[in-house]
């Protein structure tokens, strides 16, 4: 028998053969070739045509008999989860590419579908997905951090205006957020939420203030309102803190007033130069300028006691001075004259505490206001009313009135 390589044609011959029933040594004999080689690729062919042709009949069966086969599995692989997972797994090995090419496509098929099934899963699920993304977080903290810090960089303007426009949005929940996670600490925790903020503060301090200045330059009308506002809606309070702040720091207030009077040697001869100057300027405005016989007479109109609150030179509110001091109605400072009928006896505190204010605010505002007082002062002092007047009058019309 010559050892020839075994042709197609060979295996043809040999399977019409074999199909129209020539026992398998005449095949042989037929085309000169052993028995046993003949016998082994008729073997070989069958087993392949059998292969195709059961893999044809699962697929069928499959298509016809799905949910019945998708049973059996199922039981299969609950009788036997290990081995079903071993099969799986070397499955899967031996097709990766394919499986991920048939997901792939599977996924732009049905995207949308499958976008929607999940948003809906999620909504469902809220606790879950919360938890997952809580531990997926904590396991990958440092990355993530990593990440955002990267994205919110690269993306700043965006970013923050995102943040802006969620939080406008969402003002009524987070509000009540920070609510309810105020109202669930601890003092302690609050405590250290304190002790963190101020840590934080201190931290950028520089920053703060750059910030809190530019705010101010944008919005400087407003932030003054606002001041305004606040002190006369909490006028009360701010004279408690004042007086509670001076008191806890009186002396480191007296060191630092002492240190900016050696640091500005000469501003108070400036502040008295000043007031001269404004007083001289007032002198020569007024018509009749003011001796001592008219500011004794002036003094004696109230019987030598304060215009605004009545005590008498002795009182601890005169702060140790012999005199009661000159009060201008209508300051100086807004052109008020240096005339008698502007003039009235007041105590060292109401004349540090009126300054330069309008007379009739300031005064009601105090709790030594009665209307008998303020009544008899706008009768002896037109500059009482003239200050209360809107108006903004250059000197000249100011002595004309
Ligand atoms: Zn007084």
């Amino acid at each position: 028998m010559t050892r020839r390589r075994w042709t197609a044609q060979d295996q043809i011959t040999a399977e019409v053969a074999a199909a129209c029933g020539v026992p398998i040594r005449h095949i042989g004999d037929a085309i000169g070739r052993s028995s046993s080689m003949v016998k082994r690729h008729l073997v070989a062919a069958v087993a392949e045509r059998e292969r195709v042709d059961s893999r044809e009949r699962m697929r069928k069966l499959l298509l016809t008999d799905s949910s019945r086969i998708n049973e059996a599995r199922k039981q299969r692989r609950l009788k036997d989860p290990e081995s079903h997972r071993l099969r799986e797994q070397s499955y899967r090995n031996r097709n990766k590419e394919a499986l991920r090419e048939r997901g792939r496509s599977f996924y732009h098929a049905n995207r949308e579908r499958l976008l929607a099934e999940r948003s809906e899963w999620r909504a469902a699920n809220k606790d879950k997905v919360s938890n997952w993304s809580k531990r997926h977080y904590a396991a990958n903290k440092a990355s993530r951090i990593e990440y955002s810090k990267a994205y919110y960089a690269a993306n700043k303007e965006r970013a923050s205006k995102l943040r802006r426009l969620h939080y406008l949005a969402n003002r009524d929940k987070y509000a009540e957020y920070n609510r309810q996670r105020l109202a669930s600490r601890t003092p302690e925790q609050k405590e250290a939420d304190r002790q963190r903020g101020l840590q934080w503060r201190i931290e950028n301090r520089d920053r703060l203030k750059e910030k809190r200045k530019d705010w101010y330059k944008a919005n400087k009308q407003k932030s003054i309102a606002r001041s305004r506002q606040y002190a006369k809606l909490n006028s009360k309070r701010l004279k408690e803190y004042r007086a509670e702040y001076y008191q806890l720091n009186r002396s480191q207030i007296i060191l630092n007033v002492k240190a900016w009077r050696a640091a500005n040697p000469n501003a108070r001869r400036e502040y008295s130069r000043q007031y001269a100057s404004r007083r001289r300027a007032a002198n020569q405005r007024s018509i009749c300028s003011m001796t001592l016989a008219a500011k004794n007479a002036r003094f004696a109109l109230w019987r030598n006691r304060c215009a605004f609150c009545g005590v008498d030179a002795k009182h601890p509110r005169n702060a140790g001075h012999d005199r009661l001091t000159v009060e201008h109605i209508l300051a100086l400072t807004k052109n008020g004259l240096d005339e008698a009928d502007n003039i009235a006896p007041a105590c060292h505190s109401c004349n540090c505490s009126k300054s330069n204010a309008p007379v009739e605010e300031w005064y009601r505002r105090q709790p030594f206001f009665t209307e008998a007082r303020w009544r008899k002062i706008c009768r002896h002092c037109p500059g009482a009313v003239i200050g209360q007047l809107p108006l903004a009058m250059p000197p000249a019309d100011t002595e004309a009135a």
